[in-house]
């Protein structure tokens, strides 16, 4: 068996890829399947992900928009439909600010498809995005709308926005390593999208696996106490059942046995003002302790990136 810390990494680099490469990279921590990735992959993983229905993965990649419009009835048929997982401002009388995951853009075309404002809308992703919105526009011949006037903004141009702003429109991936206790807490905010190493795919018998099963390292025991060696024995005793068991059985029968330490890999996206709310709970004294321990140096990264959004909750 392996132990290993607790640890994250925001995903910069990701949000400086394309849309493609960014959700394969994450779509893929599902499957362990990383190694995978080449120059070519991404589209035939998204047109299979796409098509077998796991969208959470489509969740992983947003998309900033500048809607300008030249009637205020387009606004209120947006409205009408109430869209939902996005987040949308009116900086000015005739424009939009809206941003959403593929996912979010590609539902809000399937269930409103008579709206001019968002025909105009998918029609501006399919032209730039078509891996992501050519089959569900295909069979329409969807054509950009007059008096609807659609523009990207950059992740510069969002990060030049007032703070307000900034707060709902600047989406932040951040990749854990760490327990399933701990993942299983993360997972009840509900704003956020979420992608996870499966218990159900991996087969840690497997060479990529190192054929073992690896823990977190508890931070309640110091390493040479009685209760680390106590803790240390029971991870040992469980893997090798783990292992026996994937003898004669599938993994997902096999993990039925596996414990609350073993290491997980979640990635969780979600906007800067969802994060402050995260950290509120998960940084004070009544969190988790594996909790804290995680998220109080994440803060710590955040305000240095977005000091105008985290600095007073890090003081
Ligand atoms: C110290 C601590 C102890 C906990 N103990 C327990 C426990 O014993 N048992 C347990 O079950 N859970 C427990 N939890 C989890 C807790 O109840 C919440 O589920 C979790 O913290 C998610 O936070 P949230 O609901 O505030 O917001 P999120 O899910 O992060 O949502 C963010 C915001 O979105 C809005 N929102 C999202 N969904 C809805 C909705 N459906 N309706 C209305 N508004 C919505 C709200 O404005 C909310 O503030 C604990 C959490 C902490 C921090």
């Amino acid at each position: 068996m392996k132990v290993i810390p607790a640890s994250f990494e925001i995903q910069d680099d990701l949000d400086r890829q394309s849309l493609a490469v960014r959700i394969e990279a994450c779509g893929r921590i599902c499957y362990k399947s990383e190694d995978k990735i080449d120059e070519e992959s991404a589209g035939p993983f998204i047109e299979k992900i796409l098509k077998h229905g796991h969208n959470s993965v489509a969740e992983m990649g947003v998309v900033t928009l500048k809607v300008e419009f030249d009637s205020e009835k387009l606004a209120w048929q947006f409205y009408g439909c109430q869209p939902r997982f996005i987040q949308i401002d009116r900086p000015n009388r005739n424009e939009l600010l809206i941003t959403g995951s593929v996912r979010a853009y590609r539902e809000l075309y399937r269930e409103n498809s008579s709206i001019k404002l968002i025909k105009g809308i998918t029609a501006f992703l399919a032209g730039r995005y078509p891996l992501f919105f050519s089959d569900i526009v295909a069979r329409r011949g969807l054509l950009p709308q007059t008096g609807v006037d659609v523009e990207k903004l950059s992740l510069d141009e969002v990060e030049k926005l007032p703070v307000d702003l900034l707060v709902k429109h600047r989406y932040v991936g951040v990749k854990f390593y760490t327990n399933r206790a701990v993942t299983h807490e993360i997972v009840r905010h509900r704003p956020c999208s979420f992608l996870q190493e499966s218990q159900r795919y991996c087969r840690y018998s497997e060479d990529k696996f190192g054929s073992e099963v690896t823990f977190i390292k508890p931070m309640f025991f110091a390493e040479d106490s009685a209760e680390y060696k106590l803790w240390a024995k029971a991870m040992e005793d469980t893997e090798k059942i783990y292992l026996k068991l994937l003898e004669s059985s599938t993994p997902q029968a096999a993990r039925t046995v596996l414990p609350n330490s073993c290491k997980t890999e979640i990635i969780v996206y979600a906007n800067l003002l969802e994060w402050r709310h995260i950290f509120r709970l998960r940084i004070s004294p009544a969190a988790e302790p594996s909790m804290r321990e995680v998220m109080i140096p994440l803060l710590k990264e955040m305000a240095v990136r977005f000091p105008a959004v985290f600095e007073d909750l890090e003081a």
